[in-house]
């Protein structure tokens, strides 16, 4: 049976949440017009004021703010509250660029935590788990997030933050952990670690994993599920929203649903900035509609994704976002045609290759080069010369078939490409070196 860690706000009806949703937009707005100069300026520009804003349907009124406001307004110039009130610091992984950091108050590290519980109860966590957190600790907001969730559920928390992967196999043995929480590239590698080490899904207690922090596709899902014998269930959110949690998935693992008391989500047309009705493929932008310190409004994401609403099995009623499709600033353009890391993940993993892979790319000339070093399997690597370069011309076919250019593909020997703990590295640019 279902169960829900606030079955009362998960369930809710549309109408519930748009009316919760209204109410807070409109002393949101106020709180950062009065608070915030930075945003006040954006809106004085845009001529905008908070009388404007008298429901959710008023915020396409309302300014943007992107990476770049962050970058220009650090370190306090979002700040909505007095640095007294606030209690935690949490940045980027600066997976992109310069980090950005997010303050709290103790309300705004009890949202976050309850929008992680949230999560851990929609995998079937309870008091009776042994939640290992094997997110990174520190500044990152994975391991916090997750641990307050934890905490919250009332699972026995074990924070192990990433790395020392033999370690966290002995202790999820040892202490028979059953809900795994990291990012999905490091779920992949405690799986292969745990086969090396001579062990099986069979020695493992793991019911459940909440991977997010980064994308993976459906295939990754199903090749982590059948190495730690678990159901493996996505989680997505950013430290400009606070982190992990501002929506996850349930039961159904078909999208993740938005915490929509929290956080109001549009999809815009990246290029003209206007809001596209639900079902189309765009940008992800959030309002936070009750976070204290650092509140932002229409906040845009960079990342593409599709907005649904529908019945869901799960009973839950907030609208669901599909698995983002990478990051706007994610995908390379080369030889002028779009491409994303996930569609050579997806190639490679119906191919019957692991997901070690890194893409390289460089300028020759005004030619664009485009290289995928791929990491074979011990058995495949004992193959002879002649059958690795068929395979090699296997897979760049495949690849040409899904992104329509040619690959350079070079199979590696196991082991050769660096493993990652916390977010992987999938792409190196060389091109931005010459700029
Ligand atoms: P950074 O921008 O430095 O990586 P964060 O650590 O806050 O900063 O990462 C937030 C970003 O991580 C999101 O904007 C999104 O691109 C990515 N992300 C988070 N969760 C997921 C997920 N479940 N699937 C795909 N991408 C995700
Ligand atoms: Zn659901």
């Amino acid at each position: 049976m279902e169960k829900y860690y606030q079955p009362e706000i998960e369930c809710a009806s549309v109408e519930q949440i748009k009316a919760w949703q209204n109410e807070k937009i409109v002393k949101q707005v106020k709180h950062v017009y009065e608070n915030v100069p930075y945003y006040r300026n954006l809106m004085e520009e845009k001529g905008v004021t908070p009388d404007d804003i008298k429901s959710v349907d008023d915020i396409y009124k309302l300014p943007f703010l992107t990476k770049a406001d962050l970058r220009d307004a650090y370190p306090y110039g979002l700040l909505a509250k007095p640095l007294s009130d606030c209690v935690r610091i949490q940045s980027t992984s600066g997976t992109t660029g310069k980090r950005v950091v997010a303050f709290y108050t103790q309300h705004d590290v009890d949202l976050w935590e309850e929008c992680c519980a949230r999560a851990i109860v929609a995998v079937g966590g309870t008091e009776e788990d042994v939640c290992q957190v094997a997110y990174g600790y520190g500044l990152f907001t994975g391991g916090p997030g997750l641990n307050g969730g934890s905490h919250k559920v009332g699972c026995l928390t074990l924070p192990m933050s990433s790395g020392n992967t033999e370690r966290q196999i002995d202790f999820m043995r040892d202490l028979r952990s059953t809900i795994l929480c990291c990012t999905p590239s490091y779920a992949h590698y405690i799986g292969e670690t745990l086969h090396e080490m001579g062990l099986s899904a069979d020695d493992i207690h793991l019911k459940a994993g909440i991977f997010g922090a980064e994308p993976w596709t459906e295939e990754m899902r199903r090749n982590i599920e059948k190495m730690l014998g678990i159901k493996a269930y996505d989680i997505y959110g950013l430290t400009e929203t606070s982190g992990p949690g501002v929506s996850f998935e349930c039961s159904a693992q078909s999208g993740m649903h938005i915490n929509e008391d929290h956080f109001y989500a549009e999809i815009i047309d990246p290029d003209t900035g206007e809001v596209l009705p639900e079902g189309e493929k765009g940008e992800l932008v959030f309002t936070s509609l009750d976070k204290e310190a650092f509140p932002l409004l229409r906040y845009r994401t960079r990342d593409i994704c599709i907005l649904r609403r529908e019945k869901c099995s799960c009973g839950r009623t907030h609208i669901k976002m599909c698995k983002p499709m990478g990051r706007s600033d994610d995908m390379l353009i080369i030889r002028g045609v779009n491409v994303f890391p996930s569609q050579i993940e997806t190639v490679l993993l119906k191919e019957g290759y692991a997901a070690n892979y890194q893409i390289v790319v460089d300028r020759v000339g005004s030619t664009d080069t485009f290289d995928v070093y791929v990491e074979v399997t011990e058995d495949q690597f004992s193959d002879t010369v002649r059958e690795l370069t068929a395979m090699e011309r296997k897979l760049a076919d495949a690849m040409k078939t899904m992104l329509g250019i040619n690959p350079k593909v070079h199979l590696v020997e196991p082991k050769s490409i660096v493993r990652s703990e916390g977010k992987a590295k999938r792409v190196i640019d060389n091109r931005k070196l010459h700029d």
